[in-house]
Protein backbone atom coordinates (compact mmCIF):
# COMPACT_ATOMS: atom_id res chain seq x y z
CA UNK A 1 0.00 0.00 0.00
CA UNK A 2 1.05 3.58 -0.68
CA UNK A 3 0.43 6.34 1.50
CA UNK A 4 0.04 10.08 0.56
CA UNK A 5 1.19 12.24 3.50
CA UNK A 6 -0.30 15.69 2.57
CA UNK A 7 0.59 18.23 4.98
CA UNK A 8 -2.67 21.27 5.34
CA UNK A 9 -2.47 24.48 6.75
CA UNK A 10 -5.72 26.70 5.95
CA UNK A 11 -6.40 24.59 3.13
CA UNK A 12 -9.99 24.04 3.40
CA UNK A 13 -10.59 24.76 -0.37
CA UNK A 14 -8.20 21.81 -1.61
CA UNK A 15 -8.88 19.05 0.77
CA UNK A 16 -11.59 18.06 -1.15
CA UNK A 17 -10.01 18.68 -4.50
CA UNK A 18 -6.91 16.91 -3.27
CA UNK A 19 -8.51 13.61 -2.00
CA UNK A 20 -10.78 13.56 -5.40
CA UNK A 21 -7.43 14.10 -7.45
CA UNK A 22 -5.63 11.66 -6.15
CA UNK A 23 -7.65 8.64 -5.76
CA UNK A 24 -9.29 9.41 -9.25
CA UNK A 25 -4.87 8.92 -10.34
CA UNK A 26 -4.36 6.17 -8.11
CA UNK A 27 -7.69 3.73 -8.80
CA UNK A 28 -6.94 4.26 -12.53
CA UNK A 29 -3.28 3.19 -11.94
CA UNK A 30 -4.23 0.19 -9.60
CA UNK A 31 -2.70 1.96 -6.77
CA UNK A 32 -3.88 0.49 -3.58
CA UNK A 33 -3.31 3.69 -0.98
CA UNK A 34 -4.11 5.68 1.85
CA UNK A 35 -4.70 9.31 2.03
CA UNK A 36 -3.17 10.90 5.24
CA UNK A 37 -3.79 14.43 5.52
CA UNK A 38 -2.16 16.29 8.48
CA UNK A 39 -4.31 19.64 9.73
CA UNK A 40 -1.19 22.08 11.25
CA UNK A 41 -3.51 23.50 13.43
CA UNK A 42 -5.67 25.52 10.57
CA UNK A 43 -7.60 28.56 11.63
CA UNK A 44 -10.53 27.33 8.57
CA UNK A 45 -12.24 24.47 7.61
CA UNK A 46 -9.68 22.44 7.29
CA UNK A 47 -10.51 19.82 9.63
CA UNK A 48 -13.71 19.45 9.19
CA UNK A 49 -12.94 19.18 5.22
CA UNK A 50 -11.07 15.98 5.99
CA UNK A 51 -13.20 14.26 8.20
CA UNK A 52 -16.02 15.24 5.19
CA UNK A 53 -13.32 13.48 3.10
CA UNK A 54 -13.21 10.91 5.28
CA UNK A 55 -17.29 10.11 5.43
CA UNK A 56 -16.59 9.73 1.64
CA UNK A 57 -13.72 7.39 1.23
CA UNK A 58 -12.89 5.57 4.14
CA UNK A 59 -9.00 5.40 2.64
CA UNK A 60 -8.73 8.90 3.69
CA UNK A 61 -7.02 9.03 6.84
CA UNK A 62 -6.58 12.08 8.81
CA UNK A 63 -3.86 13.87 11.65
CA UNK A 64 -5.01 16.83 13.68
CA UNK A 65 -2.33 18.99 15.51
CA UNK A 66 -3.06 20.77 18.81
CA UNK A 67 -1.62 24.13 16.94
CA UNK A 68 0.55 25.07 14.06
CA UNK A 69 3.80 23.12 14.43
CA UNK A 70 4.67 23.86 10.79
CA UNK A 71 5.32 21.71 7.47
CA UNK A 72 8.33 19.75 8.97
CA UNK A 73 6.50 18.70 12.24
CA UNK A 74 3.11 17.88 9.76
CA UNK A 75 5.65 15.85 7.44
CA UNK A 76 7.03 13.94 10.11
CA UNK A 77 3.76 13.10 11.87
CA UNK A 78 2.49 11.66 8.56
CA UNK A 79 5.69 9.56 8.48
CA UNK A 80 4.96 8.35 11.96
CA UNK A 81 1.38 7.24 11.14
CA UNK A 82 1.55 6.11 7.56
CA UNK A 83 0.91 1.77 7.72
CA UNK A 84 2.19 1.98 3.76
CA UNK A 85 5.00 0.10 2.34
CA UNK A 86 6.09 3.17 1.03
CA UNK A 87 5.33 7.09 1.66
CA UNK A 88 5.09 9.95 -0.93
CA UNK A 89 5.25 13.32 0.62
CA UNK A 90 3.36 15.81 -1.52
CA UNK A 91 1.50 19.43 -0.55
CA UNK A 92 -1.68 19.55 -0.86
CA UNK A 93 -2.28 22.06 -2.69
CA UNK A 94 -1.10 20.46 -5.76
CA UNK A 95 1.73 22.09 -6.48
CA UNK A 96 3.42 18.92 -6.96
CA UNK A 97 2.02 16.86 -9.68
CA UNK A 98 -0.20 14.12 -8.42
CA UNK A 99 0.46 12.41 -11.88
CA UNK A 100 4.22 12.20 -10.87
CA UNK A 101 3.16 9.25 -7.91
CA UNK A 102 2.33 6.91 -10.58
CA UNK A 103 5.67 7.48 -12.03
CA UNK A 104 7.85 7.34 -8.92
CA UNK A 105 5.76 3.92 -7.51
CA UNK A 106 6.55 2.49 -10.40
CA UNK A 107 10.14 3.03 -9.33
CA UNK A 108 9.74 1.89 -6.35
CA UNK A 109 8.31 -1.22 -7.75
CA UNK A 110 11.87 -1.39 -9.62
CA UNK A 111 13.19 -1.85 -6.00
CA UNK A 112 14.25 1.92 -5.92
CA UNK A 113 13.73 3.28 -2.10
CA UNK A 114 13.87 6.78 -2.33
CA UNK A 115 13.11 8.40 -5.62
CA UNK A 116 13.04 12.42 -5.28
CA UNK A 117 11.30 14.93 -6.65
CA UNK A 118 13.49 17.12 -8.48
CA UNK A 119 12.04 20.88 -9.85
CA UNK A 120 12.47 21.46 -13.10
CA UNK A 121 11.64 24.93 -12.84
CA UNK A 122 10.47 26.66 -9.80
CA UNK A 123 7.63 27.83 -10.66
CA UNK A 124 6.98 31.71 -10.16
CA UNK A 125 8.66 33.25 -7.75
CA UNK A 126 9.94 36.74 -7.34
CA UNK A 127 13.22 38.12 -7.96
CA UNK A 128 14.16 38.60 -3.99
CA UNK A 129 12.77 34.87 -3.11
CA UNK A 130 14.53 33.29 -5.76
CA UNK A 131 18.17 35.07 -4.81
CA UNK A 132 16.86 33.78 -1.18
CA UNK A 133 16.37 30.60 -2.00
CA UNK A 134 19.75 30.67 -3.82
CA UNK A 135 21.64 31.76 -0.84
CA UNK A 136 19.85 29.13 1.10
CA UNK A 137 20.39 26.12 -0.88
CA UNK A 138 23.96 27.47 -1.65
CA UNK A 139 24.91 27.20 1.98
CA UNK A 140 23.04 24.28 2.76
CA UNK A 141 24.29 22.21 0.18
CA UNK A 142 27.55 23.01 1.22
CA UNK A 143 27.22 22.24 4.47
CA UNK A 144 25.61 19.20 3.82
CA UNK A 145 27.71 18.03 1.08
CA UNK A 146 24.31 17.22 -1.01
CA UNK A 147 23.30 19.22 -4.09
CA UNK A 148 19.71 20.85 -2.89
CA UNK A 149 19.13 23.57 -5.29
CA UNK A 150 16.50 21.70 -6.69
CA UNK A 151 15.27 19.17 -4.42
CA UNK A 152 11.72 19.54 -3.11
CA UNK A 153 9.61 18.10 -0.04
CA UNK A 154 7.87 16.26 -3.15
CA UNK A 155 9.47 12.27 -2.46
CA UNK A 156 8.79 8.80 -2.49
CA UNK A 157 10.02 6.79 0.73
CA UNK A 158 10.54 3.12 0.92
CA UNK A 159 9.17 1.69 4.50
CA UNK A 160 12.59 1.04 5.37
CA UNK A 161 13.66 4.93 5.05
CA UNK A 162 10.53 5.91 6.49
CA UNK A 163 11.29 3.72 9.44
CA UNK A 164 14.82 5.67 9.55
CA UNK A 165 13.20 8.50 9.63
CA UNK A 166 11.00 7.80 12.38
CA UNK A 167 14.32 6.19 14.30
CA UNK A 168 15.80 9.76 14.59
CA UNK A 169 16.05 11.19 17.71
CA UNK A 170 16.10 14.57 17.25
CA UNK A 171 13.90 17.54 18.09
CA UNK A 172 14.53 19.91 14.64
CA UNK A 173 13.73 17.91 11.85
CA UNK A 174 14.70 19.32 8.60
CA UNK A 175 13.26 16.51 5.96
CA UNK A 176 14.54 17.50 3.00
CA UNK A 177 18.26 17.32 4.05
CA UNK A 178 17.51 14.39 6.36
CA UNK A 179 15.87 11.88 3.36
CA UNK A 180 19.53 12.53 1.78
CA UNK A 181 21.03 12.05 5.02
CA UNK A 182 20.01 8.77 5.68
CA UNK A 183 21.01 7.11 2.20
CA UNK A 184 19.48 4.15 0.17
CA UNK A 185 19.39 3.43 -3.14
CA UNK A 186 18.15 6.61 -4.62
CA UNK A 187 16.26 7.98 -8.18
CA UNK A 188 14.75 10.85 -9.75
CA UNK A 189 11.72 12.06 -11.35
CA UNK A 190 11.75 15.68 -12.65
CA UNK A 191 8.92 17.65 -12.38
CA UNK A 192 7.41 21.43 -12.58
CA UNK A 193 5.77 23.40 -10.06
CA UNK A 194 2.52 24.50 -10.50
CA UNK A 195 0.90 27.14 -10.26
CA UNK A 196 -1.63 27.13 -6.94
CA UNK A 197 -5.31 26.79 -7.71
CA UNK A 198 -6.70 27.80 -4.27
CA UNK A 199 -5.42 29.71 -1.39
CA UNK A 200 -2.53 31.05 -0.66
CA UNK A 201 0.97 30.24 -0.26
CA UNK A 202 1.23 30.29 4.07
CA UNK A 203 5.08 31.21 3.35
CA UNK A 204 5.88 34.60 4.33
CA UNK A 205 9.80 36.49 3.18
CA UNK A 206 9.66 36.30 7.41
CA UNK A 207 9.08 32.57 8.25
CA UNK A 208 11.54 31.84 5.14
CA UNK A 209 14.22 33.65 6.59
CA UNK A 210 13.11 31.85 10.09
CA UNK A 211 12.80 28.00 8.39
CA UNK A 212 16.65 29.00 6.50
CA UNK A 213 18.36 29.55 9.55
CA UNK A 214 17.04 27.23 11.59
CA UNK A 215 17.66 24.38 8.81
CA UNK A 216 21.05 25.41 8.41
CA UNK A 217 21.59 25.22 12.02
CA UNK A 218 20.25 22.15 12.41
CA UNK A 219 22.69 20.92 9.98
CA UNK A 220 25.94 22.27 10.35
CA UNK A 221 27.90 23.77 12.77
CA UNK A 222 30.01 25.90 10.02
CA UNK A 223 28.48 29.05 11.82
CA UNK A 224 30.32 28.18 14.89
CA UNK A 225 33.56 27.77 13.13
CA UNK A 226 33.49 30.94 11.53
CA UNK A 227 33.31 32.21 15.09
CA UNK A 228 37.05 30.80 15.17
CA UNK A 229 37.90 32.11 11.72
CA UNK A 230 37.10 35.62 12.63
CA UNK A 231 38.56 35.27 15.67
CA UNK A 232 41.82 34.30 13.41
CA UNK A 233 41.34 37.36 11.50
CA UNK A 234 40.93 39.71 14.06
CA UNK A 235 44.42 38.12 15.27
CA UNK A 236 46.09 38.81 12.15
CA UNK A 237 45.24 42.44 12.01
CA UNK A 238 45.69 43.25 16.18
CA UNK A 239 49.57 41.50 15.06
CA UNK A 240 49.96 43.82 12.11
CA UNK A 241 48.84 46.58 14.17
CA UNK A 242 50.72 46.01 16.91
CA UNK A 243 54.06 45.71 14.82
CA UNK A 244 53.01 49.52 13.82
CA UNK A 245 52.59 50.60 17.30
CA UNK A 246 55.76 49.25 18.32
CA UNK A 247 57.69 50.58 15.51
CA UNK A 248 56.11 53.54 15.99
CA UNK A 249 56.77 53.41 19.91
CA UNK A 250 60.57 53.07 19.23
CA UNK A 251 60.86 55.45 16.67
CA UNK A 252 59.61 58.31 18.99
CA UNK A 253 56.68 58.96 17.16
CA UNK A 254 53.93 57.26 18.86
CA UNK A 255 51.63 59.81 19.64
CA UNK A 256 48.04 60.51 18.23
CA UNK A 257 46.39 57.07 17.16
CA UNK A 258 43.51 57.67 18.93
CA UNK A 259 41.07 57.06 15.94
CA UNK A 260 42.91 53.69 15.67
CA UNK A 261 42.27 53.13 19.23
CA UNK A 262 38.79 53.60 18.87
CA UNK A 263 38.11 51.93 15.39
CA UNK A 264 39.93 49.02 16.85
CA UNK A 265 37.71 48.72 19.78
CA UNK A 266 34.77 48.94 17.62
CA UNK A 267 35.85 46.62 15.59
CA UNK A 268 36.87 44.18 18.08
CA UNK A 269 33.57 44.27 20.04
CA UNK A 270 31.43 44.10 16.66
CA UNK A 271 33.03 40.59 16.37
CA UNK A 272 32.89 39.23 20.04
CA UNK A 273 28.95 40.53 20.04
CA UNK A 274 28.21 38.58 16.64
CA UNK A 275 30.06 35.73 17.90
CA UNK A 276 28.54 34.91 21.01
CA UNK A 277 25.18 36.01 19.02
CA UNK A 278 26.76 32.41 17.21
CA UNK A 279 27.37 30.48 20.01
CA UNK A 280 23.79 31.37 21.89
CA UNK A 281 22.26 30.40 19.06
CA UNK A 282 23.23 27.12 19.06
CA UNK A 283 23.04 26.89 22.78
CA UNK A 284 19.56 27.47 22.15
CA UNK A 285 19.64 24.55 19.89
CA UNK A 286 20.90 22.54 22.44
CA UNK A 287 18.35 23.31 24.96
CA UNK A 288 15.43 22.88 22.61
CA UNK A 289 17.05 19.60 21.89
CA UNK A 290 17.56 18.52 25.66
CA UNK A 291 14.03 19.79 26.73
CA UNK A 292 13.11 16.50 24.69
CA UNK A 293 9.73 17.85 23.93
CA UNK A 294 7.58 15.80 20.97
CA UNK A 295 7.77 17.79 17.50
CA UNK A 296 4.15 18.09 17.43
CA UNK A 297 0.96 17.49 19.60
CA UNK A 298 -1.96 15.48 18.24
CA UNK A 299 -5.30 16.29 19.14
CA UNK A 300 -7.38 14.57 17.07
CA UNK A 301 -6.25 10.86 14.60
CA UNK A 302 -9.38 9.34 12.16
CA UNK A 303 -7.97 6.49 10.53
N1 LIG B 1 2.00 23.85 5.37
C1 LIG B 1 1.86 23.26 6.62
N2 LIG B 1 2.19 23.99 7.75
C2 LIG B 1 2.66 25.26 7.67
C3 LIG B 1 2.83 25.84 6.38
C4 LIG B 1 2.50 25.09 5.26
O1 LIG B 1 1.43 22.12 6.75
O2 LIG B 1 2.93 25.86 8.70
C5 LIG B 1 1.64 23.06 4.15
C6 LIG B 1 0.64 23.74 3.22
O3 LIG B 1 -0.68 23.49 3.60
C7 LIG B 1 0.97 23.12 1.89
C8 LIG B 1 2.46 22.88 2.00
O4 LIG B 1 2.78 22.89 3.37
O5 LIG B 1 0.32 21.90 1.68
C9 LIG B 1 3.27 23.92 1.24
O6 LIG B 1 2.91 25.20 1.68
P1 LIG B 1 2.72 26.41 0.69
O7 LIG B 1 1.99 25.98 -0.52
O8 LIG B 1 2.16 27.54 1.47
O9 LIG B 1 4.24 26.72 0.32
P2 LIG B 1 4.80 27.12 -1.12
O10 LIG B 1 4.23 26.13 -2.10
O11 LIG B 1 4.33 28.49 -1.35
O12 LIG B 1 6.28 26.99 -0.95
MG1 LIG C 1 2.42 25.58 -2.37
Amino acid sequence: MLSVILPAYNEEKMIAVAAETLSDILDKAAIPFELLFINDGSRDKTWQEICAARERDSRVCGVCFSRNFGKEAAMFAGLEKARGDCCVVLDCDLQHPPEKIVEMYRLWEQGYEVVEGIKEDRGQETGFRRFAANAFYGIISRATGIDMASSSDFKLLDRKVVDALNALPERNVFFRALSFWVGFKKTEVTYNVRERTAGVSKWSTRSLIKYAITNIGSFSSVPLHLVTVLGFITLFISIVFGIVALVQKLNGTALGGFTTVILLLLFIGSIIMISLGIIGYYIARIYDEVKGRPRYIIEEYRG
